[in-house]
């Protein structure tokens, strides 16, 4: 979390879940301008991130008094052109703990680059400087467009694409854990209740899957409950992550 982002023009890519949420408050706190927020509806299972990243946006617009304006950019074309994981194609969403191998399944092939693309056109379009995402480490392994030598790359090209018109990207928690943006969301009071993490697309998030146990295991390292859990809601996810921590625990033995 090095870039300096105060007074920084910024259009945030924001998706309803934990770490563009905590990111939105960041930004705010050090000062930036956001001045558009983006969400991408790729024809994803999880349409309810898409509704709660809305909610997020009016709360974070509450919160701060701010008018930022939501866009909702209907991508649901690269379904047809280029599905072939989990988010979006007909394969099951795997019920593991977050690994190379079980997650590679949930990759839309070149998303993270055609979001910011689009997002960099938006945000020279409105004079905006630069555009932000929220990848972070633990997605390191799996996604290789969550990577800071990606980030860094895309910057310069979005520099060289746009010289007269100059617009960056940053990813402002390329070097943090998961469990690092919920425990700088706590201290940010991001109000979590209205995040979504879950890869199934159900009312209630299923707690198995491997964004649900990454989430549950980075409050559990915070001490924290998860906020947009019932109390019941808690206690099974705490004791799902333990039964798939001791499978996985079997399996590399
Ligand atoms: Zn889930």
């Amino acid at each position: 979390m090095s870039t300096d982002v105060s007074n920084k023009m910024i259009v945030p890519i924001v998706s309803g879940g934990i770490d563009s949420t905590v990111m939105l408050w960041y930004l705010k706190n050090n000062g930036a301008n956001i001045v558009e927020a983006i969400t991408f509806n790729y024809g994803q299972r999880h349409k309810k991130e898409i509704n709660q990243a809305r909610t997020i946006v009016e709360k974070f617009n509450d919160v701060f008094s701010e008018k930022v304006k939501h866009r909702i950019v209907d991508m649901s074309f690269l379904k047809e052109l280029i599905a072939t994981g989990a988010l979006v194609g007909d394969a099951d969403v795997p019920h593991e703990i977050y690994d190379s191998k079980t997650q590679r399944v949930t990759i839309v092939p070149n998303r993270n680059m055609i979001m910011l693309s689009i997002a960099a056109g938006r945000a020279v379009t409105i004079g905006a400087d630069l555009v932000a995402y929220a990848a972070h480490a633990s997605d390191y392994e799996v996604y290789p467009d969550c990577r800071p030598e990606f980030v860094q790359a895309l910057d310069r090209a979005l520099q060289l694409g746009n010289l007269w018109t100059p617009v960056g990207v940053i990813a402002p928690f390329v070097h943090n854990t998961k469990a690092e943006i919920v425990k700088l969301g706590i201290q940010l009071k991001v109000p979590f209740e209205y995040t979504w993490s879950c890869y199934e697309g159900n009312d209630r998030p299923c707690l198995e899957c491997g964004t649900c146990l990454e989430r549950t295991e980075a409050f559990l390292l915070n001490s924290a409950k998860d906020p947009a859990l019932t109390d019941e809601e808690w206690k099974l996810a705490v004791e799902l992550l333990e039964k798939h921590k001791q499978e996985e625990e079997r399996i590399n033995e």
